[in-house]
């Protein structure tokens, strides 16, 4: 979203055909009996005027004709001494300076609507600056800021400094979201070096050069040769778009706005942000009963396994329609017997407490370890329900609570259960293809995971790996007709990949290209480190903001951060719509105990997006929430 246009003056926004600077320069010179051409002068107009002065009298010519005409005064005086009169000149055109271009309301009105803020950089001086601005004013335009380079060291056009000092002053801290616009080379090239969208300005600009009156009586075809030569060389300066009214940036910033509003970057653990390449999968029809489809769903069920550190011959991938809970419900329905069983479930969260209710409606008799929900399970806690409850058969938990982010040690708890004989299940669906997990280590009975999580596909079908003699032996246990994940096991393998019922074609396809492309990225271990990487730079860089945790940094997953609310009064649905608008989606909290928000680390999402992030959190943490805040 476009927050903010720095607008350049003469010949952008006001002074038609940037006369006013000619002017001066030639009187100012002339004053001192040397004659300038318009085009000497023009080169290098944008500049700070002193120089621009020295620049001019660099050239030989110039230099040669001074030491003739004013055999008085030494060369390096000259420049001193032009400029002081250069600032007599300017002030005798300054009334004509301060005119507004025509578009110039309008660009004001949209702005203001908008709530676009408008700040200036210029060549200018800042008493001479200081004459602009009342005569502009006069006119309805007022500016927020405005920048000379005598606020920035005297370090102006074509470095970015004067853009960079209207930002901060602005609170934006991302430059994609600012405009800069301008009619000369070096405001393009302001523009470019501050990160800024750089946009040239044509008519009534510098390098057309006439006033108004005789441009508007050339004829289209002239005036068109005028303007393609101008955009030539703005866009030669590396001009993002060349614009011929500047009221032409209204329809400009609406489709930048459009373009920048479309790709929200999800910023919540699944759906999450997906590649490209894995959205383009999904443009192709696919029939489910053809053999390529069959091979790749076999491909993908190999893959899965391998994916989990385990072999072929000992584990199966499991696919089944639906989101992660239908893979959930078809593991527990099917896995624990009609009679003589009893299920132990630990729960810290919303997951844990969704397994419970899953053994409610399936009436699968159950017992519950609660555990507090900004707290991991631990082997302690399973072992003391097991030794009172000796009726337990089968154990499930969740390996990352993503409800809190907490990543509970399943590699103590689930082989020491094993080893009692306790058939386990694991809900691994947003840590399984972004935290290692070793199969054939846990010797886990079942474990699953969705699409849509760490192998960063799109929604559409949940996964369950299962140890396959555990699973053979689970025939007529199901609950369900459609959850019945040993009858979806046995169609799969019967039918070499044929899915039991419709199943999520493109989905599929998308799934592989995913699991392709979580491959070329380095495999798990890689993933983890980049998910890591996220979460540390996202953790620290929000408790420098002063944002405080909801769970123990032991406990963290790479997966999803909890954050408290900064203030009592946090308005959560305010926050989330600034961060929507400026392109990214966050997550509402899920803990009882405490107000809080969740950012996801996980999907298509680098270093670069977490701090272009944590920006834009600490403008609205300064400026909409007041609050102090670390520089
Ligand atoms: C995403 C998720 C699920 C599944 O939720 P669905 O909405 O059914 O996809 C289950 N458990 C955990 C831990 C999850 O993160």
């Amino acid at each position: 979203m476009i927050e903010a246009i720095v607008l350049d003056w003469a010949g952008t926004t006001v002074d038609y055909g940037s006369r006013a600077p000619i002017i001066a320069f030639k009187n100012a010179f002339a004053h001192f009996g040397i004659g300038l051409s318009e085009e000497t002068i023009r080169q290098d107009v944008g500049l700070d005027k002193l120089t621009h002065v020295r620049k001019i009298l660099q050239i030989p010519e110039i230099a040669n004709s001074w030491e003739t005409r004013q055999p008085t005064i030494p060369l390096t005086k000259a420049t001193a001494e032009i400029y002081a009169q250069f600032q007599i000149e300017i002030n005798k055109v300054l009334a004509e300076t301060a005119q507004l271009k025509p578009g110039m309301t309008d660009l004001i009105k949209f702005a203001n609507t908008h709530h676009i803020q408008l700040a200036t950089t210029t060549g200018y001086t800042q008493v001479m600056l200081n004459q602009i601005l009342p005569l502009a004013a006069q006119q309805g335009y007022t500016p927020t800021y405005n920048i000379t380079s005598e606020q920035t060291n005297h370090v102006g056009r074509p470095k970015p400094d004067m853009v960079a000092l209207a930002m901060q002053k602005m609170h934006i801290s991302d430059p994609s979201h600012v405009i800069k616009v301008g009619d000369t080379v070096n405001d393009i090239l302001e523009g470019k070096n501050a990160g800024t969208i750089s946009i040239g300005v044509v008519d009534g600009g510098n390098l057309i050069g006439l006033p108004k009156q005789a441009f508007d009586q050339l004829n289209i075809e002239q005036r068109d040769r005028y303007r393609a030569k101008a955009a030539a060389i703005l866009k030669e300066a590396g001009a993002d778009e060349i614009i011929n009214n500047i009221a032409d940036l209204i329809p400009l910033i609406e489709s930048i706005d459009d373009q920048q509003h479309e790709m929200p970057l999800l910023l919540t653990p699944g759906p999450l942000t997906t590649s490209f390449t894995v959205k383009e999968t999904m443009l192709v029809d696919h029939g489910t009963w053809d053999d390529d489809y069959k091979e790749l769903t076999q491909w993908v069920r190999r893959e899965l396994v391998t994916l989990g550190h385990a072999s072929n011959e000992e584990y199966t991938a499991v696919l089944m329609q639906g989101s992660g809970s239908f893979g959930v419900e078809a593991a527990i329905g099917t896995a624990i017997p009609k009679r003589d069983a009893t299920l132990l479930i630990a729960a810290n969260g919303a997951y844990g407490e969704r397994m419970i209710e899953i053994a409610d409606y399936l009436a699968i008799p159950h017992v519950d370890l609660h555990v507090p929900e900004d707290q991991a399970v631990t082997l302690g806690a399973v072992e003391k329900a097991l030794t009172a409850h000796p009726e337990v058969t089968h154990f499930a938990m969740v390996h990352c609570e993503t409800t809190t982010g907490i990543l509970n040690p399943i590699e103590t708890i689930i082989p020491a259960l094993t080893d009692n004989g306790i058939i386990t299940l694991v809900d691994a669906m947003s840590s399984f293809g972004g935290v290692p997990i070793d199969l054939a280590q846990l010797q886990v009975d079942y474990l699953i995971t969705s699409s849509n999580k760490c192998v960063q596909g799109v929604p559409g079908f949940s996964v369950v790996l299962a140890k396959k003699n555990t699973l053979q032996a689970t025939k007529d246990n199901a609950r369900s007709l459609a959850l019945d994940l040993y009858a979806q096991y046995q169609t799969f393998e019967e039918h070499d990949g044929k899915w039991r019922f419709t199943s999520p074609t493109h989905v599929v396809y998308a799934f592989a290209e995913a699991l392709r492309e979580l491959e070329q990225e380095g495999g798990v271990t890689a993933r983890t480190h980049r998910y890591q990487a996220n979460e540390t730079l996202l953790r620290e860089g929000m408790q420098d903001l002063g944002y405080e945790l909801v769970i123990d940094e032991t406990v963290q997953s790479p997966i999803i951060t909890s954050f408290k609310y900064p203030t009592v009064d946090f308005n959560f649905q305010a926050f989330y719509e600034y961060l929507k608008n400026r392109g990214f989606i966050i997550y509402p909290g899920k803990v009882s105990k405490c107000d809080s928000f969740r950012i996801g680390n996980i999907g298509e999402v680098s270093a670069d997006d977490i701090n272009r992030l944590l920006n834009l959190i600490k403008t609205y943490t300064k400026k909409e929430l007041q609050l102090s805040v670390n520089d």
